[in-house]
């Protein structure tokens, strides 16, 4: 569904991306893991055309997006949950979620789902009038992933869903995850927290320095010696 192939990126004349292939088949929850600064965020910009590859391609369903910008490959389908769960914080919950879906056009098909976002998230819907800059860091990223899925997408690439969350909340978004992929959907994950993203994913890659050095089925890689010792704390 979702497939780099030799992927280059650089911010200036520093090469932060080499020579990244990866790829999500349909229905698979697929994540990245890496350290700070691995280029995981880096990874995700150059997916949304937020960063140009210098070289190599990126194919969306059989499209090559690496030249798109970024509204048309999220009107093709792709959603993003950014980091830091960049919500409209001066907005309201209900226009945030509007806002995922400014692309389209069908009232009807938007209004069906919002109340299905508010069936996966009660606790958005309570809030729905509430400023979204004032909700808890856990409401706020259960509001990012709503608004992803307001635009309808065939697939959700997520950066750090845990990120800053408590322990609890961490396990609520990652049930979300799995709810979501049960429903149909495809997930690419990025993420710093190995043991979670790893007992949901299928598969996965690390990702050092800007290079991909491990890919393997999410099993697998839970049992690896490089990634029980420099992400899963020697476990
Ligand atoms: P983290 O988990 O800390 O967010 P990450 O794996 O997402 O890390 P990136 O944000 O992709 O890492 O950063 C990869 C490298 O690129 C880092 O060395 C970072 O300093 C550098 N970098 C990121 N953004 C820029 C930028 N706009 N200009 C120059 N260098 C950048």
């Amino acid at each position: 569904m979702l497939q780099l192939s030799g992927v280059d990126a650089y911010y200036g004349p520093s090469q932060v991306l080499h020579n990244i292939s990866l790829e999500v088949s349909k229905g698979e929850i697929v994540c990245l893991l890496g350290a700070n600064a691995a280029g995981k965020t880096t990874t995700m910009k150059t997916i949304f055309g937020l960063l140009r590859p210098r070289s190599g391609s990126i194919m969306f369903e059989g499209q090559k997006i690496e030249r798109k910008l970024t509204g048309n490959i999220v009107g093709s389908g792709l959603a993003l949950v950014p980091e830091a769960r960049r919500i409209f914080p001066r907005m309201t919950v209900l226009e945030n979620l509007e806002m995922g879906a400014y692309s389209r056009r069908s009232r009807a098909e938007i209004k069906q789902d919002l109340e299905h976002v508010y069936q996966i998230f009660p606790r958005i819907q309570e809030r729905r009038k509430q400023v979204a800059g004032t909700m808890s860091g856990g409401e706020q990223q259960m509001l990012a992933m709503g608004r992803a899925l307001m635009s309808r997408p065939r697939m959700i690439c997520m950066d750090e869903p845990s990120m800053g969350l408590s322990p609890l909340l961490v396990e609520t978004v990652f049930e979300t995850i799995v709810r979501i992929r049960d429903e149909g959907m495809t997930i690419f994950l990025v993420e710093q927290n190995a043991s979670m993203a790893l007992s949901l994913a299928d598969r996965g890659y690390v990702l050092q320095t800007g290079k991909i050095v491990l890919s393997d089925t999410a099993d697998n890689l839970l049992k690896n010696d490089l990634v029980r010792q420099a992400y899963l704390g020697g476990a």
